[in-house]
């Protein structure tokens, strides 16, 4: 078909992963071509203030930090696309991707930075002061900062829910953790941690019913789904750390994935897929640090393995 459009380097998805891949592939001169996916600038967009991000002394919002980067981007001739990739074919040395409408793009280096997506609860009530920036985040190391000596709510009983609970702890009076079986799913050591902590409060068998506040959040009704009892927690923080789930499930034929859909790294310490040609970068790959900082950095070094990878094949 002649309307297959052939690139050199092809960046899926569009947080601080993919941007710096396309800074780095487009000053190499890879010319590289970006499809931003569903959420442009990736889950960025919903955090407010961000204040850890080297270079922002005095602190950026979310959104206009990745309008800075996609300008950053453009600026050395990234063609940015607004649309998403649907379907991936890895079965040869060229990379075929389709977009949602149908146009057939072969790319010789393929970067993911498709990310991973926070899971939330589903209330409305949540949902409006997740979308207004009124007080309910899925990233306490992101957040925390502005609830210091005040008091928050965490819900989750992994891993996350309790290292978030702890990093809270050091900056809020109270953090009160609800978990809703009578067990946590956290390791041991962590649990144990989150026990020993004089000022976080473990709430268990408790499901949250509603966040409550008028503009912000100033407190959480929940209930005791043993007994039924129906309580409200002040607070003007409410975190949610209930899981993240990669967005890789176009990948799944082709790249070899964890259990729970994070893709795995072919070579520690490099961006390597187990698809030569096929590199991953931020989030979908990482379900430890999370950090728009740590994501630019795979970022960087994905467009580095991926001229690396052209060079070595003769362009
Ligand atoms: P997990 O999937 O391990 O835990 C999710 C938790 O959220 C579970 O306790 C689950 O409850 C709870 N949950 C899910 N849905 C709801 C809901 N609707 N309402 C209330 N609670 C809910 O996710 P994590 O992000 O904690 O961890 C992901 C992976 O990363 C794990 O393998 C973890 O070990 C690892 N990790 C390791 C760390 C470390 O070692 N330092 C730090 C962070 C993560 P339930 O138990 O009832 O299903």
């Amino acid at each position: 078909m002649s309307d297959i459009e052939k690139v050199q380097c092809l960046i899926i998805g569009s947080g601080p992963a993919g941007y710096t891949a396309a800074i780095y592939a487009a000053r190499a001169d890879m010319k590289p071509v970006m499809y931003q996916g569903m959420q442009p600038g990736g889950q960025l967009t919903t955090t407010n203030e961000v204040e850890n991000f080297p270079g922002y002394p005095e602190g950026i919002t979310g959104p206009a930090m990745m309008m800075e980067l996609e300008s950053q981007a453009k600026r050395f001739d990234t063609d940015v696309r607004f649309g998403f990739i649907t379907k991936v074919d890895f079965s040869g040395s060229i990379h075929k991707c389709w977009t949602e409408t149908g146009h057939e793009i072969h790319a010789e280096t393929v970067i993911i930075s498709t990310g991973a997506s926070a899971k939330y609860l589903g209330l409305e009530s949540e949902q409006k002061f997740l979308l207004n920036g009124g007080g309910v985040s899925a990233c306490a190391v992101c957040d925390g900062f502005f609830y210091r000596g005040q008091e928050t709510v965490i819900v989750g009983a992994g891993d996350s829910a309790c290292e978030e609970a702890h990093y809270l702890s050091k900056l809020c009076t109270k953090v009160t953790m609800l978990v809703r079986r009578d067990e946590f799913r956290a390791s041991k050591i962590m649990v144990e941690r989150v026990e020993k902590t004089p000022n976080i409060e473990i709430l268990y068998n408790t499901d949250t019913v509603e966040v409550i506040g008028e503009d912000v959040v100033s407190a959480v009704k929940v209930k005791n789904n043993k007994t039924g009892v129906e309580s409200i927690i002040p607070a003007t923080g409410f975190f949610v750390a209930i899981g993240h789930k990669p967005n890789t499930d176009i990948f799944s034929d082709y790249l070899n994935l964890d259990e729970v859909g994070y893709i795995k790294y072919e070579k520690p310490g490099t961006s390597y897929t187990n698809v030569p040609g096929v590199f991953v970068a931020g989030d979908a790959a990482d379900k430890t640090y999370r950090q728009a900082i740590t994501a630019a950095g795979t970022g960087c070094m994905a467009a580095l393995d991926a001229e690396r990878y052209l060079a070595a094949k003769g362009h």
